[in-house]
Parts: structure tokens; C-alpha cells; sequence
């Protein structure tokens, strides 16, 4: 993928981050939100990071959020965005091909081509 693409890439996946990260607002005290926005800021691509998840009551909101659809969801962009910054985003690690455009522009947090996402989800 070329370097115009993956920009294009990591613009989209950024405004969705930024989506999310609103509704974290909304969705948790507006302390605990800011806190977890500061972090995003500081560190793109590591911000949200289940490893660091603790006992105390701010990181079992985030651990909470994170159970949700839409945590989820922004945990897979930041993972798509980490491979953006290595270089291996739009690559399927299953058969290293390049994954299809128009199959990333619909899913931007694609990690695998539509032939290995289907083989990996029968098994
Ligand atoms: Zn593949």
C-alpha cells in the first residue's frame, strides 16, 4: 500500500477513534473520560492498553467500556493503527497478501483478507 493510501487509512481510522472516544465521554464520568483522553493524546498508538488494567475503580470503568461494542471497537482501531505506524497494516498475516482495498475502505480494522477471516472463523 502506498504511502497517499495509508494516510488516507490512518485519517479515517482516527476521526472514528475520535467518535469513540466522545461517546467514552458520555458514557463514563466526565473525570474518569478526561483522564483516559489525556492518555490518547499522549500516546496514540499504546493508549489503551488491557495489560495495564488495575483494580482501582477508573480502570474497572475502563475495563467495563472495553466489554462494550464500542470498546471493542476502538481497540481494534487502535491495533490498526499500531500496524499503520510498523507497516503492516492492509496485510493479511494469514497468506501475506495485500488485503483488497474496497475490503478495508468497508472495514477499516480488517486484520485478515475475506478468504482467511473465513477460513480462521470456521475453526
Ligand atoms: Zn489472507
Amino acid at each position: 500500500m502506498n504511502k497517499r493510501e495509508l494516510a488516507k487509512f490512518k485519517k479515517i481510522l482516527l476521526e472514528k477513534r475520535d467518535e469513540l472516544l466522545a461517546d467514552l465521554d458520555q458514557f463514563k464520568e466526565r473525570e474518569v473520560a478526561s483522564k483516559l483522553k489525556d492518555k490518547a493524546d499522549e500516546n496514540s498508538a499504546y493508549s489503551f492498553h488491557m495489560a495495564d488494567v488495575g483494580t482501582d475503580n477508573m480502570e474497572r470503568e475502563k475495563a467495563f467500556f472495553f466489554a462494550t461494542r464500542e470498546g471493542k471497537y476502538l481497540a481494534h482501531i487502535e491495533q490498526a493503527l499500531e500496524r499503520i505506524d510498523d507497516g503492516t497494516y492492509g496485510i493479511c498475516p494469514d497468506c501475506n497478501e495485500q488485503i483488497p482495498t474496497p475490503r478495508l475502505e468497508a472495514v477499516p480494522t480488517a486484520t485478515r483478507c475475506v478468504p482467511c477471516k473465513e477460513k480462521a472463523e470456521k475453526n
